[in-house]
This record gives C-alpha cells, structure tokens and sequence, in this order.
C-alpha cells in the first residue's frame, strides 16, 4: 500500500481506544524490520525518523552537525526505503518527522516523502508556538500531511532537543493551541523524558491529558495526544548489554504499566525510540561474542571495534559508520554483512513486537482507513 498520512490512524485510535506506538528508525534495515513485525502483528505502523537522523540518513556520521542539504538527502533515502518495503504490505504505514526543528526541515521531510510531521516549537513562548505550528498546519494541510505540535517541555536529551527542566502542559492551554493551530496531534509533557535516564518508578499526571480531552470534547475538536520520551528501557536487555561488556548506568524508562494507564485518558500515540537502540545494540555486541571470527571482518570488523570502544553508547548510530552503505540504501555486499543486517533487524523487531502487543495496536490495521495524500488533502479543506 502507498503510505498514508497520520491523520486517519489517529481517528481509528481515537474511535477504538487504544495507542499506536511510533517507532524511531535510522537504518534501511531497520525500516525494514519495523514494517515486518508489524504485519505480523496486523498492526498499522507509524514509522519516525527524527530531523538529526535524516542528515545520518544523508550521511552524515556526525549527525548533529547536519545541514538542511544533509537532512533533504537522508529523508529521500529513508523514505524511498520506507515507501519501497510499505508498497507491498498489507498494512497502513506513515512516516513521520520526529521534532521538526522549525519550518525548513519539515517542508525538506515532505519534499522527501514523509506523511506526517512534527514541528517542535515547544521551546518558544505560546504565542510564537502557535504561530509556527499555524504555518507548517497550513503547508502540511494542503498537500494532505499530517502535523503534530508540542507544548509543555519535557526533561532529558533526545538528538537536538536538549532541556534541564520540565514543565507539564497546561491544559487550557493544550485545547487553545489545538483551536488555534488545526494540529492533528500533539505531544504533551506529563512527566516523560527523553533518554534512557528517567529515574526510577516514574509517575504519570495522567490527569493532564484526561483533563485536554474532556475539554476538548466539549469544544468538539479532534486531537489526539502524544506521549515522547516513553521508552519502557527493559531491564533484562540492559543486564545483557553490560554481560556483554558494556556500561550502562542508571538505565530506567517509564513502566509499562504507567503507559498502559495513560492509554484510556487519551494518549494515542506513543513514542519509542532507546528501546530500538538497546535491543540493536546488544544485538550486535552478542553476535560478536559468539562469532569472535569476525571480529577482524573487512566488511563489518569497523564495527566491532567501535562497540568495544564506546561501552557506554547505545545508540547504533554511534557503531553503524563503518556500514553506511548498508545504513543508507540498504546494501549488503557479502554474507558477514547479512548477518549482522540479521541481528539488528531482530533487536528491531524485539523491541517494538513486545509494544505493540502491550500498547493494543495488534489486529487494529483493517480498521484504519486507506487514505492518499491528495484525498486527505481534500479532506483538510473541508474542516
Ligand atoms: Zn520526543
């Protein structure tokens, strides 16, 4: 199928009450893995890639210093591997920019092929917020891409998005900027947190988004609410990673039963992107312990030394530079390759199958309606 745009998927959540996890992916073959588990699942798939990771897309092993020419390339490579692996799948797929930095970087991620996007204006005040979000609403709208705002700052590091504080989202304002703005979603700070150091035993003010919704009922708007920072960070998986030799420290995510309770107040679209990266990661450590052969590998041996280099990272972006030909389009030139393409799908589809289960969405994918861009641009029109 085409990919379509956000907006139906989120009506089909909204209607059905449950939460569609959307999943960050920086790799071809991770876009491919994502896609397959979730047809496995009957699932829908709502497919991310953050503005930083199209410029690694783009080739830039240096992701945080990517130009805007960096991002138009990696989101052209992302979403011609991500469209090319949809097309033949029997389930409704978006692509969706994650934190949008300002007006340029979304119109460079819908020039590239992405469905939806977020526009990221949280940092600014309201009025500006507002404003921004209004502008890319209306450039997104008329070409039948979805939008999704933020308001309210959420604490921790996720790429460019860098905050000390946080500051829950004022309700009121939430259902003012929904009006003012024409969003389709928009993400809330409630007590997530970008990165894997959320501490321990997080709590939801789960009362901030029933209190949107209940607003927004009244107003009759359609909107619905955005949970970043929601990596559930499994334990087991970062005990393997530090057997494996690695060091991670202070690793905790928010519980799956916190997330679970959030889902019926009106969260319907959920975040996840250090989950990936931990499974990915102790994925590739694991396959070099037990085939300590190719180590010395032309073709992937780069890799492993950056692995046992940065025991710290992560995040396989930090590992994956030796491969880019593989990260970028997808290429595997020799078998050592496949192999290791082989592991980091199946860390992809550990992590984001435990969710999809966990989060409801297995079975949803005949309820979400096949809508193309010019009809769902269309549709903008007539609200
Ligand atoms: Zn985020």
């Amino acid at each position: 199928m085409p990919l379509i745009p956000l907006r139906p998927l989120l009506e089909t959540v909204d209607k059905y009450h449950f939460a569609q996890g959307a999943f960050n992916v920086n790799a071809v073959a991770q876009a491919k893995a994502a896609i397959e588990v979730h047809e496995m699942f009957r699932s829908a798939a709502i497919l991310q890639g953050a503005d930083l990771a199209n410029g690694f897309m783009g080739g830039r092993t240096d992701f945080q210093n990517a130009t805007l020419e960096d991002k138009k390339v990696g989101a052209k490579n992302i979403a011609a591997a991500v469209k090319k692996y949809a097309e033949n799948s029997p389930i409704p797929v978006v692509l969706h920019l994650d934190h949008g930095k300002n007006f340029d970087s979304c119109v460079a991620a819908i020039e590239g092929g992405y469905t939806s996007v977020m526009i990221d204006g949280s940092s600014l005040p309201f009025e500006e917020n507002v404003e921004l979000t209004r502008e890319v609403v209306k450039y997104a709208h008329e070409r039948g891409v979805s939008v999704e705002g933020e308001l309210g700052v959420l604490a921790g590091v996720e790429d460019h998005v860098f905050s000390a504080t946080s500051t829950y989202t004022n309700p009121l304002k939430a259902v003012e900027f929904f009006r003012k703005t024409g969003c389709d979603a928009l993400a809330i700070s409630y007590g997530t947190m970008h990165g894997a150091s959320k501490g321990k035993g997080v709590k939801l003010r789960k009362e901030i988004a029933i209190a949107i919704k209940e607003c927004m009922m009244h107003e009759n708007l359609f909107g619905v609410l955005v949970s970043h920072g929601s990596s559930t960070v499994p334990g087991y998986i970062v005990e393997e990673i530090n057997a494996l030799g690695g060091n991670i420290q202070n690793a905790h995510g928010i519980s799956i039963e916190e997330l679970k309770a959030a889902i019926p107040c009106g969260i319907g679209k959920i975040n996840v992107d250090t989950d990936i990266r931990l499974a990915v990661t102790r994925n590739m450590k694991e396959y070099f312990a037990q085939h300590p052969e190719k180590r010395n590998s032309p073709s992937i041996g780069g890799v492993y030394q950056l692995l046992e280099e940065k025991r710290e990272q992560f995040d396989p972006r930090a590992f994956l530079p030796p491969i880019m030909d593989t990260v970028m389009y997808g290429m595997v030139p020799d078998k050592d390759r496949a192999e290791l393409v082989e592991v980091i799908e199946k860390g992809v589809k550990e992590a984001i199958g435990t969710l999809i289960v966990e989060f409801g969405s297995y079975g949803k994918a005949p309820l979400v309606e096949q809508v193309s861009l010019e009809e769902m641009a269309e549709r903008y029109k007539r609200m």
